[in-house]
């Protein structure tokens, strides 16, 4: 072999070991790891909270920096909204004035659309004490449950105004936690903890949750996708024994979704 020849193989070997799989990589499955492609609700509310200073729980539910995680205790009624004696549920809002008008417009639909096959009525905050504040904060997230006096729904302009986001906040800010973390999920999902950065794996905690006696919902919009909080995109909800099932829809409430407002708030309707 002459010296051109083994410059020829010194540097194909080079070439290779650019090419190589870092160390790093190697702490992700990369047998279930996802594509970059996932257009789900949480590629889109992580992506748009990463960097934010709050804290918050399971990515975009805001966590007061005086307590911990709000819990409906004592009074199992005391974190939602009040029904009126004309069987509606009254939830006073403002949207404060850097939106442009578009934007409100897209705020109010998201509303609108949440009113239509509930007893949920968004109205315009005058002098109630406990009302919802929607906010271009750094990022998309909420307060679980109703707080009691104004509690903000950040929706970052230019990302976080789109009417399955806002639909999403706003059922946090109602009471609702994520369809992955309640109770029973681990008969429908299985949790790739070996996919989740190791700061990320409380998100996955499953919370103490009030089911209302509903089917597991893949299909919610309080559902995240399956790349939510993975190492480098790799998968980290697995949804069981069918992992083809899609999650992480981001276009409106699913069917079960307006049931489980209408069963939380003893809707008629
Ligand atoms: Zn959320």
């Amino acid at each position: 072999m002459d010296l051109r020849a083994i410059m020829f193989l010194l540097l194909l070997h080079f070439v290779a070991l650019c090419h190589a799989q870092p160390v790093w990589d190697q702490d992700v499955d990369s047998e279930i790891s996802g594509d970059s492609a996932d257009d789900s609700i949480s590629e889109t509310i992580l992506g748009l909270n990463n960097g934010s200073t709050e804290y918050l729980m399971e990515g975009d539910v805001l966590i007061p920096k005086t307590r911990t995680a709000m819990k409906c205790t004592g009074n199992p009624y005391s974190c939602l909204w009040p029904k009126s004696p004309n069987g509606k549920v009254y939830i006073p809002f403002n949207i404060i004035d850097k939106y442009s008008f578009s934007e409100k417009n897209t705020i109010i639909g998201a509303l609108r659309a949440m009113e239509a096959r509930t007893c949920i009525r968004f109205i315009p905050r005058t002098t109630q004490r406990a009302y919802i504040s929607f906010e271009p904060k750094f990022g998309c997230f909420s307060q679980l449950g109703r707080i009691g006096g104004k509690q903000l729904v950040s929706l970052q302009r230019f990302g976080c105004v789109q009417h399955c986001i806002i639909q999403h906040e706003v059922l946090h800010a109602m009471g609702f936690y994520h369809e992955h973390t309640r109770s029973d999920r681990d008969r429908y999902i299985r949790i790739n903890w070996g996919n989740i950065h190791k700061y990320e794996k409380h998100n996955f905690e499953k919370q103490d949750t009030n089911n209302l006696q509903i089917p597991y919902d893949y299909n919610s919009i309080m559902h995240y996708g399956r790349t939510a909080f993975g190492v480098r995109q790799a998968v980290t909800i697995v949804p069981i024994p069918d992992s083809s099932v899609e999650i992480g829809q981001r276009e409106k409430l699913s069917d079960l979704d307006v049931l489980r407002i209408n069963r939380l708030y003893r809707c008629s309707n």
